[in-house]
């Protein structure tokens, strides 16, 4: 069995990975270039709150822990849409009792990391992982807070060092024929904020995600435990409107004013925090092979950076966690065994979830405005919510169904599109679907 066990990146991924590998009698090592966020606070603008769905979920109770993270989360029961006319709507989310939680990655971190040290995990900071010897098993740390360089051996070690990974880009430096790909959307986003009223009241619905959708861009809100809402714009970073026309204190008051009215009546402080904080870009990085004989592999956004629009990056990196755990049982700490089965499992999951996360983004960017989408959409819907068992969205797949694997949920929705794109052709559709006709069509396509 393998003991000495080296995990560079203690963000979500890499601390979550740490206690799994703990409870199963390793002995490991965390490394993370950061210092110990457990003492520090979180950078203004970089607040982002995430939503924790059904796969992050199941992956934080087989270690015991979701009691303990569920304290810093707010369930979310549906969508609050907020028109443009300054009407809402709400749509609840799938079925009966089905939530999503909002957690702000900061905390979730901090907890992360917390119950990885009570468990016993060796976590250091300040040390930036700069490269890998492979023949000697060998990592090498830069400590930017003395200066000075070490180097760690290991039996087994895992790159959980997010989407710009120094682990993979070492792994890519000595591997012949190394697969690599990264795509930039033309999207980036800011994060804004609401904060709390007055006795630190909700100032919009608190159980709910908000999303102002304007067309080719939006703005969306999650709840925080302190009464705030950290909003999120995604925005395109040229055109009109754009990050490039937003380029001023004005235009920016005038533009929240006039699009997002009812958001911008509780952000007083919009034009500030426009300019304070960051413009970020959004990634999609596939990489291949992920792993190193039975002695590293990647994990979460190392191996498998995908954009937001499905709320999956970090639920994504847990499942690899619980997938992983799985294998230790079915290979019997075997690491040639299981590293091989969890890139054979994963590597597809991690394709197929990047690509429902570009369509979704590309249906939100193109398609929105077209009327015959929404009502595609619209149709879809009402046969999801009146035969779930024969048709399921792709969104409830991927966010409620954990035993429904990526690339599954994946071919699924390629399988209904592919349907759906046969009904849109009828003739006298909008008069067919409102006579009821069409379902029965439907329903034969499925069976
Ligand atoms: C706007 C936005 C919204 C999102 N919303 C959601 C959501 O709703 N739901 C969801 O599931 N996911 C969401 N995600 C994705 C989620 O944030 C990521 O998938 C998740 O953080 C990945 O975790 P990770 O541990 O793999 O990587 P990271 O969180 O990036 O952590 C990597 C860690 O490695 C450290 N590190 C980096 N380089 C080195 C080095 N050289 N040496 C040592 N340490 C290093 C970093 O400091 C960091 O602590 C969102 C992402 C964005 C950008």
């Amino acid at each position: 069995m393998k003991k000495e066990t080296v995990i560079v990146g203690a963000g979500l991924v890499g601390s979550l990975l740490s206690i799994y590998l703990k409870k199963r009698g390793y002995n490991v090592k965390v490394f993370e270039r950061r210092p110990d966020m457990r003492q520090t606070a979180i950078a203004a603008g970089r607040s982002i709150n995430l939503a924790l769905s059904d796969r992050g979920i199941k992956a934080l109770e087989e270690v015991g822990i979701m009691e303990e993270i569920k304290k810093i989360t707010i369930p979310m029961h549906g969508r609050s849409i907020h028109h443009a006319d300054g009407s809402t709507a709400f749509q609840a989310y799938g079925q009966e009792g089905q939530s999503i939680y909002s957690v702000s990655r900061g905390e979730l971190n901090k907890k992360l990391l917390m119950l990885a040290g009570e468990e016993g995990v060796e976590l250091h900071f300040n040390e930036k992982c700069e490269d890998f010897d492979w023949k000697k098993n060998e990592a090498r740390f830069l400590n930017t807070a003395t200066d000075s360089y070490s180097t760690i051996k290991y039996d087994l070690a895992f790159g959980s060092d997010g989407a710009f990974s120094a682990a993979r880009a070492a792994h890519q430096a000595q591997h012949d024929r190394f697969q690599y790909q990264q795509y930039y959307i033309d999207f980036g986003y800011k994060e804004l904020t609401i904060p709390p009223g007055k006795d630190g009241n909700f100032l919009m619905e608190k159980n709910a995600l908000h999303i102002w959708p304007r067309g080719n861009y939006m703005l969306i809100a999650l709840p925080n435990i302190d009464g705030s809402f950290t909003c999120t714009l995604f925005f395109p970073f040229e055109g009109d409107p754009s990050f490039a026309t937003l380029n001023s204190k004005e235009t920016v008051k005038a533009f929240f004013k006039s699009t997002f009215s009812d958001a911008a009546a509780l952000m007083p402080n919009v034009e500030n925090d426009f300019f304070n904080n960051p413009t970020s870009s959004l990634v999609t990085v596939k990489c291949y092979p992920w792993i190193r004989e039975d002695k590293f592999a990647l994990i979460g956004d190392a191996a498998h950076a995908i954009v937001p629009f499905f709320g999956q990056g970090m639920n994504c990196g847990f499942e690899d966690c619980s997938v992983l755990n799985g294998l230790i049982d079915e290979y019997h700490h075997d690491w040639n065994a299981i590293l091989k089965a969890y890139q054979a499992v994963r590597k597809p999951d991690g394709d197929a979830i990047a690509e429902l996360a570009l369509n979704n983004f590309i249906e939100m960017r193109d398609k929105v405005g077209d009327p015959v989408f929404l009502l595609q959409k619209k149709i879809e819907a009402a046969i999801g919510i009146k035969y779930p068992a024969l048709w399921t969205p792709a969104y409830a797949q991927v966010t409620f169904s954990p035993h429904i694997r990526y690339s599954t949920a994946l071919k699924n929705s390629i399988r209904q599109e592919a349907i759906m794109q046969e009904i849109m052709q009828t003739q006298d559709l909008e008069k067919k679907w409102a006579a009821g006709e069409l379902e029965k069509i439907i329903l034969e396509k499925i069976k």
